[in-house]
């Protein structure tokens, strides 16, 4: 087995990439995307308070936790059960992070690990660009619909696919109620400084922006900064860095190890804070059959790690074996 994850193949080499002629940007389409972009900008126009900030980052951890549980470990890889209701709770979360509806979302991410880092991988920073992989995809026309035959499994869920047709509704209700509570508070507890446009450009406008880069980045700079533990046939890393901006999902070598894993850092010192809430979730029983990496693949890890301790980088280049990237 070890020989076999010797000889995988290695990632391949950045290319001369251009976009085909039918991955042009889709301006119409890309408005709502960046009129959230240009609404962030509210941020210096409307002052700062503690209160929108703290409203603020609150709202980036629960949204993020709604991407990285329920549209990535739960829809995309079912990597632990939940009721139908929750499901709704996890999938409506993560809509409000406006990143499009449940399905695309997870159509769209298994596609990724079906083809990862190859021709077909739409955002793959090795074989097309950085930019591209990052947000460049997103921009483009071809790109918004739902992959059906990759989610055929949450087609049966009504109300998952009204949130995928109307996507828009979870992030422009909750504009609305961050707007509400802003001009609340103004007015109930005026020493806190805040107003409803004031909480609308801090906690939704500049919050979603931040949610975006952050999900997206695992997709262009997890494939290209950090570690690589097991010598798997993309270019995904782990990155300390990258794990403390999506609450865990920077052990995306990991990952891409073992998807199916609800945990994506394999060690007790890679911090995976998805993790742990879903765990605090299980003891109360919203969620339950949390999957965990086999025993081999938490071997093979060591087996790398003691590899590495014996031999040096030419000798490591010349097994094809991880390589020990800077940590990013
Ligand atoms: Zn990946
Ligand atoms: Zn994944």
């Amino acid at each position: 087995m070890i020989s076999d994850i010797l000889m995988e193949r290695r990632p391949g080499e950045p290319g001369a990439w251009k976009p085909d002629p039918s991955e042009r940007m889709d301006l119409p389409g890309s408005i709502p995307f960046l009129t959230v972009h240009l609404a962030a900008l509210g941020v210096f126009f409307t002052g700062f308070s503690w209160t929108a900030a703290a409203v603020a980052a609150g709202l980036y951890v629960v949204r993020m936790f709604g991407i990285t549980a329920g549209y990535h470990r739960y829809l995309s890889h079912k990597s632990f059960q939940t009721s139908r209701v929750f499901q709704f709770v996890l999938a409506a979360l993560a809509t409000s992070s406006g990143q499009m509806g449940p399905l695309w979302w997870a159509g769209h991410h298994r596609l990724h690990h079906l083809h990862s880092d190859t021709a077909e991988d739409v955002h793959s920073p090795v074989v097309r660009t950085v930019w591209w992989a990052h947000v460049g995809w997103i921009l483009c026309g071809k790109y918004m619909q739902t992959p059906r035959r990759m989610v055929r499994d949450l087609e049966r869920y009504p109300e998952l696919e009204w949130l995928n047709r109307h996507y828009l509704v979870p992030p422009t209700l909750l504009a609305l109620a961050l707007t509400g509570l802003g001009w609340w508070l103004g007015r109930r507890f005026p020493a806190l400084g805040t107003n409803g446009l004031q909480m609308l450009a801090w906690a939704f406008f500049a919050g979603t922006v931040c949610l975006y880069h952050g999900t997206f980045s695992i997709n262009s700079f997890c494939h290209l900064m950090g570690r690589r533990r097991y010598n798997t046939k993309d270019s995904s890393r782990n990155s300390f860095l990258l794990a403390l901006v999506t609450l865990g999902e920077g052990w995306h070598n990991n990952h891409h190890r073992y998807p199916a894993s609800e945990r994506q850092g394999f060690f007790w010192w890679e911090f995976d804070p998805t993790h742990y809430a879903l765990v605090v979730l299980s003891r109360i029983g919203l969620v339950w059959g949390l999957k965990r990496p086999p025993d081999e693949v938490l071997e093979e890890a060591k087996f790398f790690s003691d590899l590495k301790a014996g031999l040096n980088p030419a000798d490591l280049a010349a097994l094809g074996i991880p390589e020990a990237a800077p940590e990013g």
